[in-house]
């Protein structure tokens, strides 16, 4: 009896010695830090979705110890944009911003941009933020992180002018004449236009091309095409068309990369700028291209003079941006801003509270 229960008093006094440890254990580690909240805060920079709407999809992630990261850098992180009933809609990669400090405390940015598409007719649209399926992270900066997350947004309805467009002899021939050159060509824009390239060139807005309120067509406006054959078919017009004589200067839009600066068949001398991995400007049927692939230009850059070349039934500047290679609507990418870095930093210190300092200056 008496060994019996000697042998239980000092198993109880085991049980409570690990239990003493492991508790002094979590303290330490609590009080070290070890335990630091990493919650990242997924925020949405536009107020208001609708179709050709940018969406500026901002992380704020804590960090102790801030990465090396330029901004525009790719991240193994991505945005995934989906209808009410799950359907695929768009991706996005998150590319690196900036560093701040909130109460203290040092965050990375890390930005997606994405865009509401100008066919999309439901009312509420999901975000989900992931890490890439390939990317290692058990041992990376992203360790830990609270994704993924879901969020969703509602979509204000919209409604686009229609329009018929009567194309003569040789408008009707480059729509519908089969050619490999043209062919090519489509493959070219398309490969670049959903690339996303690390680079982001420009933190502040975005400015019309030309200084002219002549609009002769509209963003999202359904086409009907008639062919001198007494067929037709449907597109959907992707930018504006800025009425304007041939020889009007032609102007960036925002600091960026010229990817592209050449005659195409279709959209006839064309100027294509990197502003953000995945983002870009389109700037169609120019008279001649002034920049040539690999400059570097900054808002007012002048690209080239207006014209009527490539598929045109007069003189016109067509001007687009696409993103992740859908259509965004160019007035809202002027009003919704989606790269400014002041207005970034407003909108979290809105939400989160406040912001410090940006370490990297505006
Ligand atoms: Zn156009």
């Amino acid at each position: 009896m008496e060994k019996r229960g000697h042998h239980i008093t000092r198993k109880t006094f085991q049980r409570l010695l690990v239990g003493i440890t492991a508790l002094a254990c979590m303290l330490l580690l609590l009080g070290s830090g070890t335990f630091q909240s990493r919650e990242t805060h997924i925020l949405v920079l536009q107020d208001e979705l609708s179709p050709g709407s940018p969406i500026s999809v901002i992380l704020v992630i804590p960090t102790p110890h801030p990465p090396q990261y330029k901004a525009g850098d790719m991240l193994p992180l991505q945005g995934l944009l989906s209808s009410s009933e799950k359907r695929p809609i768009q991706k996005a990669p998150f590319f690196y911003t900036d560093q701040i400090q909130l109460a203290g405390q040092d965050y990375i940015l890390a930005m997606a941009i994405l865009v509401v598409p100008n066919t999309y007719e439901e009312k509420t649209v999901h975000l989900d933020v992931q890490f890439e399926k390939t990317a290692s992270i058990a041992s990376s900066f992203f360790a830990g992180l609270n994704l993924p997350q879901t969020h969703n947004f509602p979509v204000s309805p919209r409604s686009f002018n229609s329009e018929t467009i009567a194309l003569g002899p040789e408008n009707t021939d480059i729509k519908t004449k089969p050619d490999p050159q043209k062919n090519k060509e489509a493959a070219e824009l398309w490969k670049l236009l959903t690339s996303t390239d690390a680079g982001l060139f420009n933190t502040a807005g975005f400015t019309a091309p030309v200084d002219s309120p002549r609009r002769t067509s509209y963003f999202g406006d359904r086409r009907v095409y008639q062919y001198t054959d007494g067929s037709s078919e449907r597109s959907i017009h992707g930018g504006i068309d800025f009425g304007v004589p041939r020889g009007t200067p032609v102007r960036a839009s925002a600091p960026g990369l010229v990817r592209m600066a050449r005659f195409r068949i279709v959209t006839g001398n064309t100027v294509i700028i990197q502003h953000a991995p995945g983002l870009y400007s389109l700037y169609y049927h120019m008279d001649s291209l002034s920049v040539k692939e690999g400059d570097l230009v900054q808002t007012g850059t002048e690209l080239g003079k207006s014209g009527s070349t490539g598929l045109s039934t007069g003189p016109h500047l067509h001007w687009e941006f696409r993103i992740q290679g859908e259509f965004a609507d160019p007035d809202l990418m002027i009003q919704a801003a989606p790269l400014d870095k002041e207005r970034i930093i407003s909108k979290i210190t809105e939400k989160l509270g406040k912001t410090d300092r940006s370490t990297e200056g505006r």
